[in-house]
């Protein structure tokens, strides 16, 4: 099952794609607006229209086509994702009732379901995206035509019938066109077909894993403001195979547009064992749910009007850039009095954008606190059985409760990682960190970070930190003990892999975040955050960069101007990659730092036969 939080925010990063689509759209528009608009005389505005409209066609589906690939690989990322997860977290209950799940790579069924559910939601967006081509025609001419009458007829000076224009083709955005004839903004088409394409798929995972594994209860999960129809059903259980004393799957709507799986539905469902499982909810919790109990500017909302409080300034915000970006386009490609006009308006709406911005993080502040109270509930509670309790990964929410019942404790992570440093494959890694964590001293960090000391030859960690960062605070000790970074022996190969990544990114047109991230979606946890596992690389790159480019995880700007730095903290972060060993994340780095991970792998088997 997946929590109602990851279907709010499953798409995030998929709007955040189409964003840029959708700016791409308004720059074009506008761009044909000015061509058109310096043109008096009817006739041949009405040719300069037609030939603009045919050319905004041609352009609108190849900027589409700039960006299938980067989209089919975010969606294919949610996808798997949100397939992974769903069965992972179903796991921790089968296992508690004393089955053996299996992962879902391993069953043919669920595989065939996710597969299914990936095409079919991909082929719905593109169907829908491609009819941005024809609403973006309607709306140029709508504005062209418009901006014509109110010259025309005096009412207006000709600047400013331009910029309104330009200002009402940007408000309104691209928008898609339904088969049924209505019509949509683009972000919120794209929102729509993802959260129903991923809960469809994951509500059918789910079914079919629970029919595989005999279980025929399910338990809905719950949110707050749940619409009224939903609210009836949520919380309760689900027999699937229609039992009497249950609802039924007729009941909830499974299947419809209105139903459970419907249209932007929140809800999921995970098994749920007579017996052995405990209910999640009962009648006061299901009618608290839509309690006012958030303050935001002195007033009181409940977890669902806060979220769409959210959502309004989140499309506000997409809003006002989409105006600051026609101004620009528009101020570019304009000149004398009508460029003054449009310069006059960018500066608005860049105050605009601003205002808008700093409002958001106000509204975080004052709500992010109260709200993560909320996010903080388990679904699919399981009464303490008498069955075993297994180490394995079972999703965020048990993994959450087990840090806190065994507190993750720097203690327990040496030994944690002691453990194994017996199944790291690389003998060179293995030999070197069984040398090293022999020689050196541990002890609780009382800084903000981990570190090592080497004067002290003291490791010092902080708690529930990964293993990986032992890995990495030993690098540290190894690289001390061999002088390898102070003699400079990393230096030319960062600086090469450093060259050749801008080269690249440079060869695409894009910044080098955006080029990873389009070239990795899987690793980026949203847009500016890698996942935790790549921590590593982002702070290689953060490094390599002087401090400029962030990907979640570095260190602050002047910490990069010592010179020795960024090679110390490269070669320390390569323990962590060695020791996690994780195939995609060496897949990475493989190609991103080819010299410097060749170079590493050289050094380190230096040192294992000559080193300290
Ligand atoms: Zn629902």
């Amino acid at each position: 099952m997946l929590t109602p939080d990851y279907y709010e925010d499953c798409a995030d990063d998929i709007i955040e794609l189409y964003a840029q689509l959708d700016e791409a759209i308004i720059a074009d528009i506008t761009r044909r607006i000015i061509k058109t608009g310096t043109i008096t005389e009817t006739a041949k505005w009405q040719i300069k229209q037609a030939q603009e409209m045919g050319l905004l066609y041609d352009d609108i589906i190849s900027e589409i086509g700039r960006r299938t690939d980067a989209t089919d690989a975010h969606v294919r990322a949610l996808f798997e994702d949100a397939g992974v997860r769903t069965v992972q977290y179903d796991a921790g209950i089968y296992r508690q009732a004393g089955l053996v799940p299996v992962d879902i790579r391993q069953s043919p069924a669920m595989m065939q379901v996710l597969n299914a559910g990936y095409k079919k939601t991909l082929g719905n967006m593109k169907n829908l995206t491609l009819t941005t081509a024809n609403t973006s025609q309607n709306a140029y001419i709508s504005a062209c035509n418009n901006a014509y009458m109110k010259i025309t007829s005096g009412a207006f000076s000709y600047q400013e019938a331009i910029r309104q224009a330009i200002q009402t083709a940007a408000q309104q955005g691209s928008t898609v066109l339904y088969p049924s004839g209505h019509i949509d903004r683009l972000d919120v088409a794209v929102r729509r077909a993802v959260l129903t394409g991923v809960g469809q798929t994951c509500k059918e995972i789910g079914e079919t894993n629970a029919i595989e594994m005999g279980c025929d209860l399910m338990e809905i999960s719950a949110h707050s403001g749940a619409r009224p129809s939903h609210a009836e059903w949520q919380g309760q259980l689900v027999s699937l195979s229609g039992r009497k004393g249950y609802l039924n799957k007729d009941d909830i709507g499974y299947g419809t547009g209105a139903g459970f799986g419907g249209y932007n539905c929140q809800h999921d469902w995970y098994p749920y064992f007579e017996g052995i499982s405990t209910r999640n909810y009962n009648d006061r919790m299901l009618k608290q749910m839509n309690a006012k109990c958030i303050e935001y500017n002195s007033k009181m909302y409940s977890e669902y009007e806060i979220s769409q409080i959210q959502r309004r300034m989140e499309r506000e915000i997409r809003s006002a850039k989409r105006e600051k970006v026609a101004y620009q386009t528009a101020v570019s490609e304009s000149s004398g009095e009508l460029k003054n006009v449009m310069q006059e308006a960018l500066t608005y709406s860049n105050s605009l954008v601003r205002d808008k911005q700093a409002k958001m993080r106000d509204f975080i502040n004052q709500t992010g606190q109260q709200r993560q109270y909320f996010r903080e509930q388990n679904y699919g509670r399981v009464a303490y059985s008498s069955v075993s309790r297994s180490d394995e990964k079972v999703g965020k929410f048990f993994n959450n409760a087990k840090n806190k019942l065994t507190g993750n404790n720097y203690l327990n992570i040496i030994d944690k990682f002691s453990k194994n440093i017996s199944n790291i494959e690389n003998n060179t890694v293995r030999s070197l960190l069984q040398r090293t964590i022999k020689n050196v001293e541990f002890e609780k960090s009382q800084r903000q970070h981990s570190y090592f000391s080497g004067k002290e030859n003291k490791v010092y960690l902080l708690n529930n930190i990964p293993p990986s960062t032992v890995a990495h605070e030993l690098f540290h000790k190894i690289d001390k003990d061999n002088g390898i970074t102070k003699g400079k022996m990393l230096d030319e190969s960062i600086k090469k892999d450093y060259e050749n990544l801008l080269k690249s990114a440079q060869k695409t047109g894009l910044s080098i975040e955006d080029m990873l991230y389009s070239k990795y979606p899987k690793a980026f946890e949203k847009k500016g955050r890698l996942k935790e596992e790549y921590r590593g690389v982002s702070d290689i790159i953060n490094g390599m960069t002087n401090g400029k480019v962030k990907l979640g995880y570095g260190h602050k700007n002047d910490y990069w101007e010592n010179t020795y730095k960024l090679s110390k903290e490269t070669f320390a972060q390569y323990g962590r990659f060695m020791y996690d060993n994780n195939p995609d994340v060496m897949k990475m780095i493989n190609e991103i730092f080819p010299e410097t991970t060749s170079s590493v792998s050289n050094i380190l088997k230096a040192v294992e036969l000559f080193g300290e």
